[in-house]
């Protein structure tokens, strides 16, 4: 007998394949240099995943797909995050690009192996389409099932929440300086009413706490209240509807100001910038090689060359690596 649901075979199959763990090596934001505290791109899946479920048992959404969602939606990033990502982009401008997103898609239907029969990790149409709609986000169209919206909106809650957490306790921005910015103000108030001395650490996750308790009590309120009256029969209605789960006016309004100070102050901050630079240079310098080399590639990436050719079977292989083995590769391939 069955034990699990499809849902729940793709959490598994996600889970127990090679691009999920290796997401532990590769960087959300900040590096392994940069102290071992911040979020990993793994450590960040889980919090999306567990934000989102929470959401979706509260809405009564298909739990099991948001999970499979969820632990599916970053396992697409290659190595060094965006600064990775632009890089391996540019390496095969003419061949369409490279996006993390779409990478996703590539792993989950031609580069994991599991089976003898058919390549990929078999998921659902569900998780598979849900992601095609985070490849393609400019494309109008039908909208997203509930569930591919909600861990799209929890994906952002998260990241605004704990690269806060990590600005903060690395130091690089001070919560007194971000307190201009109304969405901390908003949550600095409301500590403050329950903890009137706070300071230091304590300080930092009370805050962190209320940035996600105050996006979830948002997107509960906003996207409850539609659902629980718009009356809708089945998927169809989803799709032909502009309803979209996502936070209120004045929560978008604010988000945007934190995600703008965000920008400025960590994801542009020096030390991150130096580390895009130098990473892109070793990615580029990486994949040439490869190109150069094809015989230097794992054989079955070799096969995948003959049959794709060698700039975008390159840019596969890199793109699966972790940050540290893609610095150990770089360095023993590119050495005099
Ligand atoms: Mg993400």
């Amino acid at each position: 007998q069955d034990y699990r649901g499809a849902y729940q075979r793709d959490r598994d199959r996600i889970i127990h394949s090679a691009a999920f763990r290796r997401l532990s090596g590769k960087m959300q934001v900040f590096t392994g240099e940069m102290g071992d505290y911040h979020r990993t791109r793994l450590t960040h899946t889980h919090e999306v995943a567990s934000i989102a479920r929470t959401v979706a048992r509260a809405l009564r959404l298909n739990e099991d797909l948001v999970e499979a969602l969820a632990l599916f939606h970053d396992i697409g990033h290659p190595p060094f995050g965006h600064a990775g990502e632009d890089a391996l982009d540019e390496c095969v401008a003419d061949e369409g690009g490279f996006s993390h997103n779409r990478q996703a898609i590539i792993i989950a239907t031609e580069l994991e192996r599991r089976y003898t029969e058919y390549p990929g990790l078999n998921l659902t149409q569900e998780v598979l389409e849900g992601q095609q709609t985070r490849a393609d986000k400019q494309c109008k169209g039908n909208a997203p099932l509930l569930e591919v919206q909600l861990v799209d909106c929890a994906d952002s809650m998260t990241y605004d929440a704990h690269d806060t957490d990590d600005a903060v306790k690395l130091g690089w921005v001070a919560i007194e300086e971000m307190a201009k910015l109304a969405l901390i103000r908003d949550a600095l108030q409301e500590v403050r009413q329950k903890y009137t001395s706070l300071t230091g650490d304590l300080l930092r996750k009370a805050l962190v706490h209320q940035l996600l308790d105050r996006q979830v009590r948002d997107v509960l309120a906003t996207a409850g209240s539609f659902l629980a009256t718009c009356g809708w029969q089945s998927t169809r209605d989803v799709r032909e509807s502009s309803f979209r789960i996502g936070p209120s006016q004045e929560m978008k309004e604010q988000k945007a100001e934190l995600e703008k100070f965000l920008y400025r102050e960590v994801y542009r901050h020096p030390r991150i910038l130096s580390v895009r630079t130098d990473a892109q240079t070793r990615l580029k310098e990486l994949w040439e090689v490869y190109c150069d080399r094809p015989e230097l590639l794992p054989p079955h990436f070799q096969g995948r060359a003959e049959r794709i050719g060698v700039r975008r079977a390159a840019v596969d292989y890199i793109a699966g690596m972790t940050d540290r083995f893609c610095l150990q590769r770089h360095q023993e391939l590119t050495r005099a």
